[in-house]
């Protein structure tokens, strides 16, 4: 079964395959033996490895037990699913906040939640795939617009003629790195307030803000803009947290609603204490060490720097992930493998995931300067092996 359709994947390079690591998930790890600098995580921190996250993840678990048993509305959530939800809403300076079991489960439980009655969807052409399995899940119409083009959402805006209109957008856009126009998205959604209360709604997916921008806030910090009632955050705690889930924060109307309508919300098992207790611990270090964040941000400067002097196309990317476009998917693939070769771990993205083949590579606040140095001398080397491998081909008679 599915023989034809395997091989075609094969033909058109297209196959995955899973990679186990042997090693913890860190600037350094073990894939078949090898020894790699890493640079595909979303450990923006590198929390995931803390040494206080996994002391709590353990005592949390010696307390409150490991399976959490049954959903959150059957007791299955401890009083750390509570108290972490009030810490969240705190630290995003909204009415209250929900967990849900992974940045998936939010997008594709939240969105049909909010879309009930006559309702438009407006949704960035390169949202992530877990939005967009929630606007097909939600049965709302769905209109997309041109990436970060408000003028093209404003005018789709106008021609709608639904009740409620629901702008979403990712904040980081997960594989290309640039950043939502927040400030002109939340100017047009005031302008449609100002006309009709309760018509828009903007829901931010901050997957990759969360811990990253506004010195670890997110990206509603990073503009200096405030929660508003027609505001949505969703974040998750499974990339720069160093953790696992995620959270919706906005008023408590919106998240009561949530409770009560978002399917992976009711009909999931609540994540184990052990994990909420990592979160905690997580939003603690971020608060206290600000240095973290600071880190993060040189790392990436150092590393864009030497990849300008390379003549590195990037792309738009502002943020840790960084994307290399190679122009074809065979290039991805063969620059990706070139790099394992060389002892660095960047995987190529392909389609469906991308339209654009690349390598994507993302830095973090653990790595250090010799292992920016490494990359860019292998992607130096790697570069120069293809281009001599090109010249070699052309000098070939025939
Ligand atoms: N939203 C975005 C923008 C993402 O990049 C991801 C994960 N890659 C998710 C949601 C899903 O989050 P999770 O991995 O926690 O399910």
């Amino acid at each position: 079964m599915f023989e034809k359709e395997l091989q075609k994947l094969t033909k058109d390079n297209l196959l995955r395959r899973i990679i186990a690591r042997s090693s913890p998930q860190k600037p350094v790890i073990r894939i078949r033996g090898r020894r790699l600098l890493n640079f595909s995580s979303n450990d923006y921190l590198g929390l995931a490895s803390h040494p206080e996250i996994i002391r709590a993840a353990l005592s949390a678990t010696a307390k409150y037990a490991f399976g959490a048993g049954a959903s959150r509305l059957l007791a299955g959530g401890c009083i750390l699913h509570e108290k972490l939800e009030r810490e969240i809403a705190a630290f995003k300076q909204t009415d209250a906040a929900l967990i849900f079991n992974s940045g998936y489960a939010a997008n594709t439980g939240i969105i049909p939640a909010m879309t009930s009655g006559d309702c438009t969807i407006f949704s960035d052409e390169l949202n992530h795939a877990s939005i967009i399995d929630g606007c097909r899940l939600s049965r709302a119409g769905t209109v997309i617009y041109r990436h970060k083009d408000i003028a093209h959402l404003k005018t789709l805006m106008k021609k709608d003629s639904s009740k409620r209109k629901i702008i979403i957008t990712d904040t980081v856009f997960s594989m290309d790195g640039d950043i939502a126009p927040l400030q002109e998205l939340y100017r047009l959604c005031q302008e449609f307030e100002s006309l009709a209360p309760g018509s828009v709604l903007l829901y931010l997916d901050d997957a990759h803000g969360t811990g990253v921008l506004g010195k670890g806030k997110g990206a509603l910090s990073h503009f200096s803009l405030s929660p508003q009632p027609w505001l949505l955050q969703m974040g998750t705690f499974s990339k720069a947290l160093g953790s696992f889930g995620a959270f919706a924060a906005g008023s408590h109307d919106i998240i009561t609603w949530i409770a009560n309508t978002a399917r992976s919300f009711i009909f999931s098992t609540a994540l184990p204490p052990c994990i909420i207790a990592a979160s905690q611990t997580a939003i603690k270090l971020l608060k206290k060490d600000r240095a973290l964040v600071d880190r993060l941000w040189a790392n990436r400067a150092r590393l864009t720097e030497g990849l300008r002097e390379l003549g590195v196309d990037i792309s738009g990317s502002e943020t840790p992930i960084i994307p290399v476009l190679t122009g074809s998917i065979k290039n991805a693939v063969r620059l990706s493998e070139d790099l394992f070769q060389r002892g660095i771990y960047a995987p190529a993205i392909r389609p469906p995931s991308v339209k654009e083949p690349r390598v994507r590579l993302t830095i973090s606040a653990a790595h250090e300067e010799k292992h920016i140095t490494r990359l860019l001398k292998a992607l130096r080397d790697c570069r120069d092996a293809f281009a001599a491998g090109k010249k070699r081909k052309i000098k070939q008679p025939g």
